[in-house]
């Protein structure tokens, strides 16, 4: 299994007391950037491409217990960038 990167923001926050190891994290990520090791409800989900994340919120709403958590980067929350400007969309 790959070790996650430290370097990276991770935005996928999995709480270890309300887990219950179930995979379906893992079998709905469209990025497959969540590893579960299949069959042991031992181990706990691993984020193992945090910076590919695209903030879908699917793992999220998919686990049984509300044990994952999106956070966004304050960089997203405070950006400040006119849309309709990146867009090419003229603003009447
Ligand atoms: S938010 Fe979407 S892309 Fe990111 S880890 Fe969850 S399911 Fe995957
Ligand atoms: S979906 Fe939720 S309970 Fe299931 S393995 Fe992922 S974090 Fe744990």
């Amino acid at each position: 299994m790959t070790t996650p990167r430290k370097d990276v923001f991770n935005p996928i926050r999995i709480n270890a007391e309300t887990c219950v190891k179930c995979n379906l994290c893992d079998w709905i990520c469209p990025g497959d950037l969540i590893y579960k090791e299949e069959d042991n409800r031992e181990t706990l989900p691993v984020i193992k491409y945090p910076d590919e994340c695209w903030y879908c919120g699917l793992c999220q709403s998919i686990c049984p217990t509300n044990a994952i958590t999106v956070v966004f980067p304050e960089q997203m929350i405070h950006n400040r960038t006119d849309v309709a400007s990146l867009l090419g969309k003229v603003i009447e």
